[in-house]
């Protein structure tokens, strides 16, 4: 009894000193979303057949995604997952199945992003990287630099041991007829400029975890038939990759030399930032008026530091899925859903 007194005391004690401390406990919403590339996606072009394969594998990105912040896993940890995801998938222009350039050759941009320390990572211009997102990660965490290119970036890549693909790995018979088709009509391009393709296809994600950080990463083939050496948007931070706690994350996919010019991934965040919009109005600012007055079609995905999600694109149709912090889960390629 002697013992039993002081002890109740002290659990009394602790129990005051805690219970304050729960109840201000914030609340802690979880949010991904992805995206698989903005363009002209008519629902003519797909067969029912490879809708719902594409459906299938974007929800499971998001999925995965969520999985890894649900577990208290890090955003930085969910996008990544969801992005390798992709990357490994056929279907995207990123990873196995990127378009190829005018050399015949897939050479694939990639960035990661950590809202939490503004950490960042990228590679451009590399070749049988099987996952170009993971090497740019191994670029924010093990190099002193932010973006390595080319054979300096493969050599990066061979030393942290990531793994390589043969160049068949890479390849599908349509991103290589859509080669032909841009070949075919490079006399027209050469008069008017390169046009964007109809299916662009980047892949990224965006998170926000439980401890309240944001998380962006984005990974790519880039555009068919571009000039060897070409750089988009996709690894220059900033352009089709931000984040930053104090106001958003945010991953791009669109015609990448507008998106460079517009800096859009930042801009969302500093209009956020300076001028107290909302996510979603940043988002409208930047796609549905700037790109648009510039000429520049494609659209992004983000999430804000209270899980709020934002997909806006400008194009017709946006390879896009989402979980919500109410844990909703949302699917969509047409504009109309
Ligand atoms: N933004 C990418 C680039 O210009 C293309 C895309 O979004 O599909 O490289």
């Amino acid at each position: 009894m002697t013992h039993q007194a002081p002890l109740n005391a002290m659990l009394a004690a602790l129990l005051a000193f805690a219970t304050p401390l729960l109840a201000a406990e914030p609340d802690r919403p979880v949010a991904i979303a992805i995206h698989a590339g903005a363009g002209t996606i008519n629902r003519d072009d797909l067969s029912e057949q490879l809708e719902a394969e594409i459906r299938a594998k974007l929800e499971e990105a998001a999925r995965a995604g969520h999985r890894v912040l649900s577990n208290g896993g890090t955003a930085l940890d969910a996008v990544t997952t969801a992005v390798t995801l992709l990357e490994d998938a056929p279907y995207f222009n990123a990873g196995r199945g990127a378009v190829f350039n005018a050399e015949g050759q897939n050479e694939l941009d990639a960035s990661i992003m950590d809202g939490a320390t503004l950490n960042a990572g990228a590679v451009a211009g590399v070749h049988n990287v099987r996952n170009p997102v993971l090497l740019a990660r191994k670029v924010m965490t093990d190099s002193v630099h932010v973006m390595l290119v080319g054979s300096g970036a493969e050599a990066f890549a061979r030393e942290q041991g990531l793994r390589f693909e043969e160049d068949a790995y890479f390849h599908t018979e349509r991103r290589w007829e859509q080669l032909m088709k841009a070949r075919a009509g490079a006399n027209e391009t050469a008069r008017t400029g390169p046009t964007p393709e109809p299916w662009l296809s980047t892949v990224g994600a965006v998170a926000r975890d439980g401890s309240g950080n944001l998380a962006a990463a984005t990974s790519t083939g880039g555009m068919t038939n571009k000039r060897w050496g070409r750089v988009g948007d996709v690894p220059v931070i900033g352009a089709g990759t931000y984040a930053d706690n104090a106001s958003c994350a945010v991953s791009a996919t669109g015609h990448g030399e507008f998106f460079i010019r517009a800096t859009v991934a930042r801009d969302i965040c500093a209009r956020m930032e300076y001028t107290g919009v909302s996510l979603q109005e940043a988002a409208d600012q930047v796609v549905m008026h700037k790109l648009v007055d510039m000429g520049g079609s494609g659209g992004i995905i983000a999430v804000d530091p209270q899980g709020e999600v934002s997909l806006t694109f400008n194009s017709p149709g946006m390879y896009r899925a989402s979980v919500n912090a109410d844990g909703e889960v949302f699917v969509g390629i047409y504009k109309d859903e």
